[in-house]
């Protein structure tokens, strides 16, 4: 497959010396979509402009379809983004917003008719080609926004939190259209978010980022099950994953939880964890792979633990038990009926196999 963007050692130092963004690498297939996440402030939008040629790069090189392009501007680039506000013209039809970049790049009239019908058939927007803006729902104008990227038929699709202003069930359903709009267009789309659950849903690749640097590059599953930091492990996934901080035995066996329960390792674990005998590490379990019931506490029988409630939430087909284990917060996520009340003490257990444990000091996953 064709490489389409290239970023190699991005970095952005904005003229007040602030360092947003550090060594920025990556290179994108066509067709891939990908998701930058992270909380707010951590460099998603600075590096998403300097792809759009908004923001100047402060060094590295970018690379479009084979090109280099830190010094082209953006109209040039092959580019169209689509932003959190839409940035539609309020006095122009649907229609006109969609024809306009075509129209001030002088493209042939008939060439810019057969794009916006195009594209207003792609997005369902025949219906509504004659209104204004203010006469559209949120979502439509929304898919305004994506047609009028779609008619310029770019190399690159950039989308700067396209959803945020929509509610949670627009969103919902724009996610699917957008889904199905990628794979309609076989394009290359950069999607920016902070909400971990489109990276998850929408993402070919998923990058996040924290404080300016990339902390993991992968697909949602392998992200999800393989964190490769404790902040990417504390940043993907509903509910996050419980940490407990504990060592391990001076024999290798076990983990020793700070509040003296201890855990039987699995064999692969103490192979990991060779050099980490009798030393402070992070335990992580997704809240998934905790048990309460009959058969995995039988199956898990060195590996159980009392979990003190606060409290619970019943959400139907599954409920979530918020509470402590040994003075660390834990949450688990279990499949009983049986009504769990506060304060209570649950008896449950660690599929040991699904654990990750991580190094206090580099915040690694052990491996
Ligand atoms: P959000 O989700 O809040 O939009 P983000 O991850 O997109 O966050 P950026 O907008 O990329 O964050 O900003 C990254 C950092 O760079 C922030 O700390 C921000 O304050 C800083 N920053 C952004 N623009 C400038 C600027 N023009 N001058 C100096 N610092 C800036």
């Amino acid at each position: 497959m064709a490489t389409d963007v290239i970023l190699k050692d991005v970095n952005k130092v904005y003229p007040n010396g602030f360092h947003a963004v550090y060594d920025f690498n990556i290179e994108i297939e066509k067709g891939e979509f990908i998701v930058m996440a992270g909380p707010s402030g951590c460099g998603k939008s600075t590096t998403l402009r300097m792809i759009a040629g908004l923001e100047e790069i402060s060094s590295g090189d970018l690379i479009i379809n084979g090109k280099r392009v830190n010094d082209v501007a953006p109209k040039d680039r092959d580019i169209a983004m689509v932003f959190q506000n839409y940035a539609l013209y309020a006095h122009m039809s649907v229609y006109h917003n969609m024809a306009f970049s075509l129209t001030i790049r002088k493209v042939d009239p008939a060439e810019i008719h057969k794009r916006v019908m195009q594209a207003a058939e792609i997005l369902g927007l025949v219906p509504y080609l004659n209104r204004k803006p203010k006469e559209l729902s949120g979502g439509q104008r929304q898919r305004v926004a994506c047609g009028r990227a779609i008619v310029r038929d770019p190399v690159v699709f950039l989308l700067d939190e396209p959803l945020s202003n929509l509610d949670a069930k627009l969103r919902g359903t724009m996610r699917k259209e957008l889904m199905n709009l990628h794979d309609r267009l076989n394009a290359t789309f950069i999607y920016v978010t902070h909400d971990q659950i489109e990276a998850l849903t929408l993402a070919s690749r998923i990058v996040v980022m924290n404080e300016g640097y990339v902390q993991q590059i992968a697909t949602p599953k392998e992200m999800f099950d393989n964190p490769e930091n404790l902040f990417v492990a504390g940043f993907i996934g509903t509910p996050p994953m419980n940490f407990a901080n504990g060592k391990i035995s001076e024999d290798g066996k076990y983990f020793e939880h700070m509040s003296g329960n201890k855990l039987k390792l699995t064999q692969h674990q103490t192979e990991i964890l060779k050099t980490y005998r009798g030393k402070q590490v992070v335990m992580a379990s997704r809240s998934e792979y905790i048990g309460i019931d009959e058969a995995s506490l039988t199956s898990n029988p060195e590996s159980t633990f009392e979990i003190e409630v606060d409290y619970t939430e019943y959400l139907g087909a599954y409920t979530l038990i918020y509470g402590l284990y040994g003075g660390e917060n834990v949450i688990a996520k279990v499949y009983t009926r049986e009504p769990i009340a506060k304060m209570d003490k649950v008896k449950a257990c660690f599929d040991m196999e699904k654990i990750h444990f991580f190094d206090i000091e580099t915040t690694k996953r052990i491996r």
